[in-house]
């Protein structure tokens, strides 16, 4: 059956990541899975940056896609880059299916704030939420409190919700096609047996 999957990279709050799953699974319709943890992505470390490439992590991704996969996405609390910009909160290959995002910045502490572990959660699913769009092809969005909005800083995650607007919501695959998308899995797979 076809499903989100969440693949840890290195070591991550399980709590944090059963509470993305259920929050995904609400959000994209589709069942959603916390795969084994695999290492840190050591080969994806620029030591001058002294910091990971999310490009080289996504494509290490591609190549963990499995039957069951519909998305994949890699979390890590390592801080990720791309070479023009300063960090990443996540990189999504554009109509992919892979992406990728660090709790790295999301945290309060990482701005000598003490822990705040709803704000982490709901930051957390926002750029989850946001990454997979961009794998539905979905850009950037001018409606400031659609999940698709784009953001510079926490700032701007906290004033978003996780939550796409009427216009994004339209490429998000509706109840009836995830229901076709697992029902053909179901039959290719009796058929298989049969
Ligand atoms: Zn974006
Ligand atoms: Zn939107």
């Amino acid at each position: 059956m076809k499903r989100i999957q969440l693949l840890p990279l290195g070591s991550v709050d399980p709590e944090l990541l059963s509470d993305l799953s259920a929050g995904l699974a609400r959000e994209f319709l589709i069942p959603c899975e916390v795969l084994t943890a695999v290492g840190e992505p050591a080969f994806a470390y620029n030591v001058t940056r002294q910091q990971h490439s999310s490009t080289e992590i996504l494509a290490s991704l591609a190549q963990r896609n499995t039957p069951d996969t519909w998305r994949l996405l890699g979390v890590t609390s390592l801080d990720l880059y791309i070479p023009i910009l300063t960090f990443v909160f996540g990189e999504a290959q554009m109509g992919g299916n892979s992406a990728v995002i660090s709790l790295h910045r999301l945290r309060d502490e990482f701005y000598g704030l003490p822990p705040n572990i709803l704000q982490l959660r709901e930051r957390l699913l926002k750029e989850a939420v946001h990454e997979l769009g961009h794998t539905l092809t979905l850009p950037h969005c001018e409606d400031y409190q659609c999940v698709m909005s784009p953001s510079h800083g926490v700032e701007w995650i906290d004033l978003k919700s996780s939550r796409f607007c009427g216009k994004c919501r339209a490429a998000v695959p509706s109840r009836a096609e995830v229901k076709a998308l697992n029902g053909s899995a179901h039959i290719s797979s009796s058929r298989r047996f049969a």
